[in-house]
């Protein structure tokens, strides 16, 4: 079930293009060659924003709103055709289970058809004032958007990233990390295949105090949407400030999933092994923090620790796999040092914890126990399989060390009391929260952080805005003349 692996170039103008500089991506899971991928120099760079620019105020400017949208569903239709293909190629290239990469690819096929739809939603608004005054908004592309993304998920990012852009008519210099580029290239040759003018669609893999800083900081960017952590995202933010630029960040989270004692445990315990070990953890919105009513805390151990221990870890091109690798032996280490630090602090590893032997970056699904909220574990973003689980007292506490973090992505509530699930709602400082339910992302449903999980919504509506220039126009329509000095 071998992809043929290509060479790839940067994606400039509408066609690959040969880089200077070259790096072999071997493959996390089995270390193997998978293939040569490109990394953009700052001329590179120079030439995808140039060709953005010009696409921005020619043919782009030129296709009208239901062109875009028959574009967008083009695109959708090409992931479906190719969908077998992009999932190996990201299951490889990140060492993530392919069971996971296919939800992955379906969610980017649902969210381009989001866009495509919610173009209809573009539109200004009009009303008379004062009587003689009329005042209409016009809704305007914001520019040339730089897009940064990681490697954890790196086509439903450049999904999330790229599809509000071309709904508001903008265009795109997209940077991928420079470990897992294939994908987002893929995805701009099948945009340009379907019929996406030349320009719209760019993507010049780099590192990031390279390439990114000087695409973050070029003065011809109008908007830099980035995804990664808080430590980049406050560096994005520093050099998107001179010249000015539009920011949206999507950073890192140390999500809370809170079951209370009369929650149905029955769910509540596969769900929360889900909700950290899919993507072996490497997610911004893992529920990484598990918080447990007393009563119950010994029980959930147990049962979360049975069954974590049960999850299929091993190759990720197999169907079987729950678990695969992380993204590289480098990140591996990190995790580890984590556990280490957990052992240290007094946290109990009731499962994994160990290094393993043998080829490839797997880390054993891990779970911390006895772990308070103070602890380095249960404060830093691990981003990888290693849960912390803290016991609490009562709805009080819970949501007090819910809300002790820096971060406020996502919140997850356990509960068979309905009121209790609103109660929480409303007082979790986070983006989104889920009540009895494991899943974060949807189009159409905002995804965002509070605190420093930083600011903007992906996926919805809302996204739109944050693409598009409201202009005022305000019109005379009576008939004395104004002459406000009396001259
Ligand atoms: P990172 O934030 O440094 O990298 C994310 C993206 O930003 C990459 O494309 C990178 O090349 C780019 N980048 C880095 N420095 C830049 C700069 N100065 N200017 C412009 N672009 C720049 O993340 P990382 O170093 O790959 O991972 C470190 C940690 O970040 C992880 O262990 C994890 O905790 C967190 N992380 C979070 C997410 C998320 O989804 N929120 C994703 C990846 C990593
Ligand atoms: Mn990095």
């Amino acid at each position: 079930m071998a992809v043929a692996t290509r060479d790839y170039g940067l994606w400039i103008d509408g066609a690959f293009v040969d880089a200077e500089e070259v790096r072999e991506l071997h493959e996390p899971a089995s270390g193997e060659l998978l293939a040569r991928a490109p990394l953009a120099s700052n001329d590179d760079v120079d030439r995808a924003l140039t060709a953005a620019r010009a696409a921005l105020g020619g043919a782009w400017a030129k296709t009208p709103p239901t062109e875009r949208s028959r574009l967008l569903h083009a695109l959708a239709d090409a992931i479906v055709a190719n969908r077998k293909e992009l999932a190996e190629l990201e299951s490889r290239n990140v060492g993530k289970a392919i069971s996971s990469v296919k939800l992955e690819v379906n969610q980017a096929v649902e969210n381009f058809r989001f866009y495509a739809s919610a173009i209809a939603s573009i539109a200004g608004r009009s009303s008379p004032i004062g009587g003689s005054l009329l005042f209409y908004s016009l809704k305007e592309p914001v520019g040339v958007c730089a897009q940064i993304v990681p490697w954890n998920y790196p086509l439903t990012m450049a999904t999330w990233k790229l599809a509000p852009a071309l709904a508001a008519g903008c265009t795109v210099v997209l940077k991928p990390d420079p470990a897992t580029p294939l994908t987002a290239l893929r995805l701009a040759e099948l945009a340009s295949e379907v019929g996406v003018p030349p320009g719209v669609v760019n993507v010049v893999p780099g590192d990031g105090p390279t390439t990114g800083s000087y695409l973050v900081s070029h003065p011809d960017v109008d908007k830099v949407a980035f995804t990664g952590s808080t430590r980049t995202g406050a560096e994005i933010m520093r050099l998107a400030a001179s010249p000015l630029k539009r920011v949206t960040l999507e950073l890192g989270g140390k999500s809370p999933n809170i079951v209370f004692a009369d929650a149905n445990l029955d769910d509540a315990i596969p769900s929360s092994v889900w909700s950290i070990y899919y993507a072996a953890g490497q997610s911004c919105e893992a529920r990484s923090r598990v918080l447990v009513e007393t009563s119950v805390y010994d029980e959930f151990v147990s049962r979360f620790t049975d069954a974590a221990r049960r999850l299929k870890v091993g190759d990720p091109l197999d169907p079987e796999t729950q678990v695969g690798s992380l993204i590289s032996d480098n990140h591996r280490q990190k995790v580890h040092a984590f556990v280490e630090q957990g052992r240290d602090e007094g946290a109990e590893v009731a499962l994994g914890g160990e290094l393993q032997n043998g080829n490839g970056a797997f880390y054993p699904p891990t779970v911390l126990a006895k772990v308070e909220n103070r602890m380095t574990v249960a404060q830093e973003e691990i981003f990888g399989p290693v849960v912390t689980v803290i016991p609490f007292a009562d709805e009080k506490e819970a949501v007090a060390i819910a809300n002790d973090s820096k971060y406020g992505l996502y919140a997850t509530v356990w509960t068979g009391d309905p009121a209790r699930g609103h109660r929480l709602a409303s007082r979790l400082e986070a983006g989104s929260i889920g009540i009895n339910m494991p899943y974060t992302a949807f189009p159409g449903i905002p995804f965002g952080g509070y605190k420093q999980s930083g600011f903007g919504r992906e996926l919805a509506v809302e996204t739109l805005d944050l693409y598009l220039e409201t202009k005022s126009v305000l019109v005379a329509t009576g008939s004395r003349a104004f002459n406000p000095f009396g001259l």
